[in-house]
């Protein structure tokens, strides 16, 4: 165990800010009779690069444990996302997009709820994908898919085969590669001289802001920002041109980097900098009050529900997210403490939530007999569930949120 290591962007010292401890893969659900104490754990835990200022994990699950067949998370999963989508394929049809024969690249697209939109309207594509069983969803929507990772070679054979790209997309896809520079050689590479790359992940700001520490799990090995974004792409010969922060997953940005030179970058740039700067998102002593306030958010949940517990109350969870592992595992929540979590991805339900072994059920069983307190790991649909659940408010039912802080609404 170390709380140093080598940064994956710039070869700097990585320092540890905070430390989850022992964690399951986030989207390790167990089938049952599965053998528990064959589970795979790894320690999870984050540092700063003291160079390039770019936030990352201290240690690496192997990529092949995560991104497979069975890749539970499905993008199309929620209509406000899918609008989300489809409102970037729309924009970028008529100003990327809009030349000559374009072609588009998407890294990391999923059932292709983005990338579709495009292939519909004519568009040259290809979707890069190495999950096999959301790679099948997507090319069974009439997307042409290569079922692989994106990497360097990777993207010099697209090169080879296609041409290059006008525009290649990832969302929440970069932040997930702890092999990032062969990624960024590839987009380099692979990127017409007037392209653009854009890419949109959850951004540290908002996590450290509202201590969104369930942001932090497996498969999210980097945490942007402008600063480490701009440090990471002048290392390939790209440059970041424009941001445009998000209201999806808690909050994300969403960046364009493009050939150094090629673009004026947007005053956005160096507002959300300057912003950065004011916040001292870059500082260890920043980073470290975010891991107290996440303790303190540790202890105020589980301090709720064992009260709910001792007072007889029903408390369930709602959405088996992949990010729900962090919170259930830090704060040691089983079943003991939540009857069971409620999720509508058939592939989670009948199984045990990684770690704590909580049963997952299908959402009919949530409203079969409704509970009187509902864990709400699926925070960052809030909007959207609650108007869906409405039923369960007024059967008196309340909703336990714990970002920002732990409250029932
Ligand atoms: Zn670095």
């Amino acid at each position: 165990m170390s709380n140093q290591s080598l940064c994956r962007v710039c070869g700097g010292t990585v320092r540890e800010f905070f430390d989850f401890g022992r964690q399951p893969l986030s989207d390790a659900f167990l089938p049952p009779g599965a053998d528990l104490g064959e589970e795979f754990f790894y320690r999870l835990a984050t540092g700063l690069c003291e160079s390039c200022t770019m936030v990352q994990l201290m240690e690496e699950v192997p990529r092949e444990r995560m991104f497979h067949q069975e890749y539970p998370y499905h993008s199309s999963g929620s209509a406000y996302m899918r609008g989300h989508f489809e409102e970037l394929a729309k924009r970028l049809l008529t100003t990327e997009l809009a030349g000559d024969d374009p072609f588009v690249v998407e890294v990391g697209c999923n059932d292709g709820v983005m990338i579709k939109a495009l292939a519909e309207a004519g568009v040259r594509h290809l979707g890069v994908e190495p999950s096999g069983g959301v790679a099948d969803l997507a090319a069974a929507k009439g997307i042409r898919v290569r079922k692989s990772f994106f990497e360097e070679s990777t993207a010099r054979e697209i090169l080879a085969a296609d041409g290059p790209a006008d525009v290649i997309y990832a969302a929440n896809t970069l932040c997930h590669i702890p092999y990032i520079g062969s990624v960024l050689s590839g987009v380099s590479a692979l990127l017409a001289p007037t392209g653009v790359f854009v890419f949109e992940d959850p951004y540290l700001s908002d996590i450290v802001e509202q201590t969104s520490f369930d942001q932090i799990y497996d498969e999210h090995f980097f945490f942007f920002t402008v600063r480490s974004v701009q440090a990471m792409a002048a290392g390939h010969g790209l440059e970041l041109v424009d941001v445009e922060r998000l209201p999806v997953h808690g909050g994300e940005v969403r960046y364009t980097l493009a050939h150094a030179g090629a673009r004026p970058p947007s005053p956005a740039v160096a507002e959300l900098l300057a912003e950065e700067d004011a916040r001292r998102l870059g500082e260890l002593d920043t980073l470290r009050r975010f891991g107290e306030n996440v303790l303190s958010i540790r202890d105020d949940l589980t301090a709720l529900l064992r009260r709910l517990r001792a007072e007889g109350k029903r408390v369930v969870a709602y959405g088996a997210t992949a990010k729900s592992a962090t919170v259930t595992n830090l704060c040691g929540i089983g079943p003991d403490l939540v009857e069971f979590v409620c999720d509508t991805t058939p592939a989670k339900q009948g199984r045990l939530t990684p770690g704590t072994h909580i049963p997952v059920v299908p959402p009919e069983e949530f409203s079969r007999s409704y509970p009187d307190y509902a864990l709400l790991f699926a925070w960052n649909h809030a909007a959207e569930i609650m108007a869906k659940e409405q039923a369960f408010t007024d059967s008196g039912g309340q909703w336990i949120l714990y970002v920002p802080s732990v409250r029932t609404v």
